[in-house]
């Protein structure tokens, strides 16, 4: 819906952005959703995507890519609704179409269990999802330990054909990609009307962010085609993703932790937990283990920068980063968001210059 208004607010304001140039930082699942995004919807500006890093070599390739996220504390419920609405339903009219396959996009159904009732036994996702419902007691059987549980069936996006795909989407959309390392936005300044910094944890270091931080994951790729139902434990702790080529199973969650190197410790806890969940998965075959940092912060920065670069006379900045442990869930949603303050900006510029 929002995509759709989105359209027709871009037909009106469309000849005003002609020759407008937008540069995006970052070619995780955030960037390259926020450029495709841009150079869709707004086609009389170039977008040109920079990154030192492009698939398969982002944080976002080893995400699992399930659809279910967390509450943040000061964001309207509101807009975060809007951000997983907008992303499950754009992911939902990719794995309904012929490009599925390619895409890599969809739907899975599992369970999320819990050791104690959380507080708030319906997300605020619930009926975005579908078939929610809670599980019953004959069906809590399957996990000892627990007393409470969901059922529902999400997408599953795996991001390394997703961001394949998305690439492809953009150069077609007449989008530039240029690898390299960007030190300043400042730098890029003088060549661009707007610069949205998508950049994930690097944010750290480009804008000077202190309250991002890593959140270390590791996970195992197994082989292990029986196993078609997710199994999520207390909210992301342990989980168990079956995917088209192989099964997701995990995790860690370790904050301020910049280790990427595979802790042979935390392959065994993971073992050791998640086959009490599914004992099963003794009989799979391990093919791979990755460890990814999750840009984690309070609340994701989705913001037009108070002041222009230059001394105000520069590029306009929009933010777009520091989706912690959900940027796929979240990517399309934020996109979106971020494409209108992208098109607030270059309005405010065309004002300006008739002034
Ligand atoms: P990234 O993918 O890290 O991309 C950042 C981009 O910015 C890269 O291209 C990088 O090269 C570029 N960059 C950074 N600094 C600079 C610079 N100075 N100059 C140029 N380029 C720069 N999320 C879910 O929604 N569902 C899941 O099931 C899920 N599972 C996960 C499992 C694990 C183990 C982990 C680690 C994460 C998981 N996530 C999941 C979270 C998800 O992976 C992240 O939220 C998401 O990848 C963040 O995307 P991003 O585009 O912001 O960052």
């Amino acid at each position: 819906m929002r995509d759709i208004r989105l359209f027709f607010m871009t037909v009106i304001s469309c000849s005003r952005m002609r020759g407008a140039k937008v540069a995006v930082v970052g070619a995780g699942v955030v960037g390259l959703s926020t450029a495709v995004c841009i150079a869709e919807t707004l086609p009389g500006c170039s977008v040109t995507l920079m990154a030192d890093k492009f698939s398969p070599r982002t944080t976002s390739d080893g995400a699992a890519g399930i659809l279910c996220t967390e509450q943040y504390p000061d964001i309207p419920l509101e807009r975060q609704r809007c951000w997983f609405r907008d992303t499950f339903d754009h992911l939902l009219a990719i794995a309904q179409s012929r490009h599925a396959p390619e895409a890599g996009v969809l739907l899975s159904s599992g369970v999320q269990i819990f050791r104690e009732p959380p507080a708030n036994k319906r997300p605020y996702w619930w009926d975005i999802v579908f078939g929610f419902r809670f599980l019953s007691e004959r069906e809590l059987r399957r996990f000892p330990e627990h007393t409470f549980g969901q059922a529902f069936t999400t997408i599953k996006c795996e991001c390394s054909s997703y961001l394949p795909w998305l690439q492809h989407k953009f150069t077609k959309a007449g989008g530039k990609l240029v690898e390299k390392k960007v030190s300043s936005l400042e730098e890029l300044s003088p060549d661009y009307h707007v610069i949205v910094n998508c950049s994930g944890l690097g944010s750290k270091e480009l804008v000077g962010d202190v309250g991002l931080v890593p959140v270390r994951g590791q996970v195992l790729k197994v082989d292990a085609p029986w196993l078609k139902n997710f199994v999520r434990q207390e909210e992301g702790k342990s989980y168990i993703y079956p995917g088209s080529s192989y099964v997701t199973v995990g995790g860690t969650r370790q904050e301020g932790d910049w280790r990427l190197a595979v802790d042979p410790g935390d392959t065994e806890a993971i073992l050791e937990r998640c086959t009490r969940l599914e004992p099963s998965l003794c009989r799979g075959r391990m093919l791979g283990q990755w460890v990814g940092l999750r840009p984690s912060r309070r609340n994701p920065r989705v913001e037009r920068a108070g002041q222009r670069l230059g001394g105000g006379r520069g590029a306009h900045v929009v933010h777009n980063y520091g989706h912690g442990g959900y940027g796929v869930s979240l990517a399309w949603g934020t996109a979106v968001d971020a494409t209108g303050l992208v098109r607030s900006c270059l309005q405010e510029m065309h004002l300006q210059a008739k002034l």
